[in-house]
């Protein structure tokens, strides 16, 4: 969502006659747009604010402007303008006034806005122009789940959906300018609603798009996994076979202190479903290691629950307490230690897991979306439906589509070779 938010930033300085540039050195504004999930994202961005200064300093020109942006700017607000003098801090709802706030700080007031009004900023953008193969829409925002480890309902606000004609009408426009995937992006994209009509709703809609030819959608939640979903697996052909669908932890007793609301064995009997309706489905999670008072046989659970799962990749986490967090305060802190060696010990078994899925894959044939250029001269990069990095060597463009047989597999992309054109 973060690089959602970012190109929308750029889209609409864009609009005031700025130029993105890829040099933080030369630019005249630099956006820091931030993440507050875990401890260490928030560390970076004061080191980041440093070294921009210091950069300045050493090739003997200006400092840039700087705004920070995101989840830190929502959470530190007033304390981001005290330790690190910056020019202009804007949360994740009220970034559509960017360029105003830019302007003022130009002439001279620091300026900040973490204002939350709902949805007012998607009205406020611009139009989409230029994307590539594969883009980001934001259809769901924020959530209130409370997962007693997390600071997404304060720093995100309450669950949002924006309304379904907006997400039509952009999606159409990036097609137009270019898109041939789309990935539907909520904290909890799966809890989208307007007026009674699911994401599923949504998706069926979406397929009729002509030249969009595929749908993804994430991050999910397993309590919004609703059966018209699931359905939509087994029936609308531009849905691609992959679910990210977050466990969080396979012991029942850390579910619970999580208030995570499901158990192992719902998560599982879910799987189950979209399972028979969608047998090759490439399954995703998020891991926390470590949650408070995690005992080794507690995380011995988590191991188990992905052995049973066998995910095709998924992402892991030491726990981060987080300020005003309920987990913050609970007892039975883990030592840094024991995190590192449970997470080596988790991420070992999810990288096994991974090249088993990328090995099972060798031999089949499926439709690849070139997205970029890869190393080698003539070698092209693009994803597979089951969302693994493929690459190959062919002529196609950056945006077709081609047929590829998959010949081998490493541990986190595989080889293919080109069949025949399935659409220039
Ligand atoms: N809404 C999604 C997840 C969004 S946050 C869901 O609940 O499924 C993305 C991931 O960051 C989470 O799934 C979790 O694994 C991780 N995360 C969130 N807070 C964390 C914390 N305090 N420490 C470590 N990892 C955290
Ligand atoms: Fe955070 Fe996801 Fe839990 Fe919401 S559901 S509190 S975003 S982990």
């Amino acid at each position: 969502m973060n690089v959602y938010d970012g190109e929308r930033m750029a889209e609409l300085m864009a609009a005031e006659g700025m130029t993105a540039t890829d040099d933080p050195d030369r630019a005249d504004l630099v956006v820091l747009n931030t993440c507050h999930i875990r401890d260490r994202a928030t560390e970076k961005v004061y080191s980041d604010i440093g070294r921009l200064r210091k950069n300045a300093r050493v090739n003997e020109r200006t400092a840039p402007m700087i705004a920070v942006a995101g989840c830190v700017a929502q959470a530190e607000g007033d304390e981001i303008v005290r330790r690190a003098h910056v020019d202009v801090v804007v949360g994740p709802q009220a970034y559509h006034n960017l360029p105003a706030l830019v302007a003022s700080a130009a002439a001279g007031t620091p300026s900040l806005d973490t204002d939350m009004p709902l949805l007012s900023k998607f009205g406020a953008l611009p139009a989409r122009r230029r994307v590539g193969p594969s883009a980001f829409l934001t259809v769901q925002e924020g959530c209130d789940k409370f997962c007693t480890y997390c600071v997404v309902p304060y720093t995100r606000g309450a669950e949002v959906s924006r309304p379904f004609a907006a997400i039509v009408d952009e999606a159409k426009a990036l097609v137009d300018a270019g898109a041939r995937e789309i990935t539907l992006l909520g904290q909890n994209v799966n809890a989208w609603d307007d007026d009674g009509r699911g994401l599923h709703d949504l998706i069926r809609v979406l397929d009729r798009i002509p030249g969009l030819a595929r749908i993804r959608y994430t991050t999910s939640h397993p309590n919004d996994m609703r059966q018209g979903l699931i359905d939509a697996h087994g029936d609308v052909e531009s849905l691609m076979p992959f679910l990210h669908l977050p466990v969080q932890a396979g012991s029942d007793r850390v579910l619970k202190a999580m208030n995570r609301n499901h158990d192992t064995a719902s998560y599982l009997r879910l799987l189950d479903r979209v399972r028979a309706v969608r047998p090759d489905i490439a399954l995703s999670g998020d891991f926390i290691v470590g949650f408070p008072g995690e005992t080794e046989a507690e995380f011995a659970e988590t191991l188990r629950l992905v052995d049973a799962v066998g995910y095709a990749q998924a992402y892991s986490f030491k726990y981060s307490p987080r300020p005003g967090t309920p987990a913050a305060d609970m007892a039975g802190a883990i030592p840094e230690v024991v995190m590192d060696e449970r997470l080596q010990r988790l991420q070992a078994a999810l990288g096994r897991d991974q090249q088993a899925f990328n090995q099972a894959s060798v031999g089949r044939s499926c439709d690849v979306l070139i997205e970029r250029r890869g190393k080698l001269p003539g070698q092209m990069l693009g994803k597979s439906p089951w969302l693994q990095s493929i690459h190959l060597m062919t002529d196609a463009a950056i945006g077709d589509m081609v047929s590829v047989d998959l010949l081998s597999a490493g541990p986190v992309s595989l080889a293919g070779a080109e069949r025949v054109r399935v659409a220039a």
